[in-house]
């Protein structure tokens, strides 16, 4: 199967233009919807069946669907971007397709083919295409997301109904006022994610057990948590929602180190990216391990001179100062990094369509 057939039920009630201009104007981040979304059943026996783009709004589940018990959900998260010639694209949407069927294999889901996945992306964004900002900077948020529906509270086997659904939301400037880095809590109390459980998967779970973590980091004065690998509480693994990027500018020829993807970081497509992009740009990259005292110690020597978090959301959002239990430190003057910037201007600049895509990232709606 390749792809459905969508039954389309048009709102009747859709937000008016006026309205929707209002909240265009300042769209936050999550906090509004457009007027559809999608659904799509999926039955152990039937596979993947019963296809809708609909208003948006309530759904009814069963007070026993496993999801409400045992977790079983996933999701993903990307963007439509307009382009100044008033056109739309997404952007990589067949890498979150894949990043959805591996996370749909460790939580034991069924895996949804990436055409159908890109088709139902496609049809949303046509459909709300008036939704997709045009103010510069800002764009539209895609949610895909599954859960399992099946009414049992037996915990031993997973369910065998689910349903995928596509919800979108406006979302504004992340750093509207100026890129302002963050100051980082290390945390050595909460893990994130161990070896051998869910962290590469984007199910629900994990952002779950991590707001005590991110609680503790804002009781400490920090924006955002650095989650350290579950065994020796040191390597550096993720930031909040995150990937991780250390630049050593300093010598003649600047070389940005990332933690590489041991199972228990989350396989980020904005790191992928700047992974592809940076060698283009004569930055050498390479994944690796780095513990919390060689991050420390580089920032001291001067050779780690910038630091940044990496993410669909904010897509770059520079590290300036770090904090743990027993030392603080600052990276670099504080301020937001020349390469940090010029990786974040050339992945803008191919999102926003002002600049060639060589890579085919940018997918017309
Ligand atoms: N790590 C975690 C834990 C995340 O939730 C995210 C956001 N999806 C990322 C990294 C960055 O991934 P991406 O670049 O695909 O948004």
């Amino acid at each position: 199967m390749s792809t459905l057939d969508f039954e389309i039920i048009r709102n009747e009630n859709p937000v008016s233009a006026e309205d929707r201009a209002g909240i265009l104007a300042d769209p936050g981040w999550g906090q509004h919807f457009t007027d559809h979304m999608i659904t799509i059943r999926y039955h152990k026996t039937k596979g993947w069946h019963d296809a809708k783009l609909q208003p948006y709004g309530p759904i009814t589940l069963d007070p026993a669907a496993q999801v409400l018990h045992y977790a079983q959900e996933l999701f993903e998260g990307l963007k439509a971007y307009r382009q100044a010639d008033g056109s739309v694209v997404m952007f990589r949407p067949f890498a979150n397709a894949a990043r959805m069927n591996t996370s749909a294999k460790r939580m034991a889901m069924p895996e949804i083919p990436e055409e159908v996945f890109v088709e139902a992306l496609e049809l949303l964004v046509s459909t709300d295409r008036d939704w997709v900002p045009t103010t510069e900077g800002h764009s539209l948020y895609l949610r895909p997301f599954m859960f399992a529906t099946t009414r049992l509270l037996g915990v031993n086997q997973p369910a065998d109904e689910y349903l995928f659904m596509i919800i979108a939301s406006p979302s504004g400037n992340y750093y509207a006022r100026g890129i302002k880095p963050v100051t980082v809590w290390l945390s050595q109390d909460y893990t994130r994610a161990a070896p051998g459980g869910t962290g590469a998967a984007k199910t629900g779970g994990n952002y779950a057990a991590s707001f005590a973590g991110q609680a503790q980091a804002v009781a400490h004065g920090c924006d955002q948590v650095v989650w350290l690998d579950a065994v020796e509480h040191r390597w550096v693994e993720e930031v909040g929602s995150m990937n991780l990027m250390f630049v050593y500018g300093s010598g003649a020829q600047p070389r940005i180190l990332t933690p590489a993807l041991t199972g228990t970081l989350l396989p980020g497509i904005t790191r992928d990216s700047m992974l592809t992009l940076a060698p283009d740009l004569g930055i050498q990259v390479e994944e690796g391990k780095i513990n919390i005292d060689e991050w420390q110690h580089g920032c001291e020597s001067g050779e780690l001179t910038e630091v940044f978090g990496c993410g669909t959301a904010a897509i770059i959002s520079p590290v300036g100062a770090v904090k743990g239990a027993d030392r603080a430190w600052t990276i670099g003057d504080g301020e937001p990094g020349p390469i940090s910037m010029r990786l974040r201007e050339e992945l803008i600049g191919i999102q926003f369509g002002r600049r060639p895509d060589p890579y085919n990232w940018v997918h017309k709606v």
